[in-house]
């Protein structure tokens, strides 16, 4: 096992900010994770576990402890009745496992083509887009419990699945390890064509589309978006969506649509959101002040996505939570509504 020392962390990220780590080790194998573990236990150092970084503002300051890159490759097949189980290891690059799964024609996870970071980050956020989730096709999660150490394969009920979280990131937060995850997916399958941006751009065909076109098709929509990683482009040095879509009660729906109504406005409807009573965090951030492109020092608004908080060069971890603090409290002065983040905060 290598272990490095004072590792800068923001090149390891998609925001590219923060500070460097005390030690990190690459684990490519369950047991380089065991003795990762064990390393920081014996010195009494926090364990921060890193896939691809796509999710994460590190702090200025830093991780102080050991930062574990889990790096275990290989996808594993396995033809059972009508479906394939897919089992991959939880250091491979999300968007190629993707791009295997449609090239062997099998649907489940199409829409989610392009998401940057790796295959064992899917779970913790329960990563989503364009109307399908992770939670939809994941059988189990082969972890190292911290806990009872040892190792467990947690079937899918057992994560605890919602809108952006399952026990990873909620009530077993820091407990477990992700080595791989088995995805049960449909040979031959029909792709899921549920967000309208899809629907219509499919509508005159004849028949549903293939697994690859909705692939191209997403992938074409998230560039146009900047919700792709492109090296160079400032539009896409972000951690994806900054917020999350809020959730209302009747009482706050309520009382959000009267505030539209006063300022002669009209909260936008999406079938995808309101099936589960979901606000368009993006549509709240424009309408508070901070229009795509807005700067504030070196932090900025995506030009092509209003909810991507975006490093335009050499910006500082503070600069982007002095922004993300200021979205925040604008959108609750224009609408009471306090924006909950999806990234994860390291070291702060
Ligand atoms: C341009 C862009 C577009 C994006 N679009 C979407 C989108 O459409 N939908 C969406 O849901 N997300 C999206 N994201 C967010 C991000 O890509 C996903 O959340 C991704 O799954 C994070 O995976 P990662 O490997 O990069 O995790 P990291 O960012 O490295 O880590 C995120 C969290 O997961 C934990 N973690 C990672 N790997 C493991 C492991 N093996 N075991 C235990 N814990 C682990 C980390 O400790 C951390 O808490 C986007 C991000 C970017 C930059």
């Amino acid at each position: 096992m290598k272990i490095q020392e004072n590792v800068a962390l923001a090149p390891l990220t998609t925001l590219q900010v923060g500070g460097p780590a005390r030690f990190l080790v690459e684990a490519a194998s369950e047991d380089d994770v065991r003795e990762a573990v064990r390393f920081a236990q014996a010195k009494d150092l926090p364990l921060f576990v890193l896939g691809g970084g796509s999710n994460l503002v590190v702090a200025d300051s830093g991780w102080p402890g050991l930062v574990l890159r889990i790096s275990i490759l290989g996808v594993k097949q396995q033809e059972e009745g009508g479906s394939i189980l897919f089992d991959a290891g939880a250091g491979v690059d999300w968007d190629a496992f993707v791009a295997q799964a449609v090239g062997k024609n099998c649907a489940g996870i199409e829409c989610l083509s392009g998401i940057p970071g790796s295959v064992g980050g899917t779970p913790v956020q329960n990563v989503g887009a364009y109307g399908q989730e992770v939670s939809e096709t994941i059988e189990s999660v082969r972890a190292l419990d911290l806990k009872a150490d040892r190792i467990v394969d947690l079937p899918e009920q057992a994560c605890g699945f919602r809108y952006r979280t399952s026990i990873f990131n909620t009530t077993e937060r820091g407990r477990y390890i992700i080595l791989r995850v088995a995805y049960r997916l449909r040979p031959g399958g029909t792709p899921s064509l549920k967000y309208a941006d899809l629907q219509k751009k499919f509508g005159e065909l004849a028949g549903p589309p293939s697994l690859a076109q909705v692939r191209d098709a997403v992938l074409e929509i998230r560039r146009s978006k900047g919700m792709v990683i492109v090296p160079g482009d400032a539009d896409c040095r972000s951690a994806g969506s900054f917020f999350k879509n809020p959730v209302l009660g009747e009482a706050e729906f309520r009382d959000l649509v009267g505030r539209a109504r006063s300022k002669g406005l009209s909260i936008p409807s999406y079938p995808a959101l309101d099936a589960q009573r979901k606000v368009s965090a993006a549509w709240l951030v424009e309408h508070s002040g901070f229009a795509k492109g807005f700067t504030l020092g070196a932090a900025g608004i995506s030009r092509k996505h209003a909810l991507a908080l975006i490093n335009t060069g050499g910006a500082s971890a503070a600069e982007i939570v002095r922004l993300k603090e200021k979205i925040q409290r604008g959108v609750q002065e224009a609408w009471g509504i306090l924006l909950e983040p999806e990234p994860v905060f390291v070291g702060f």
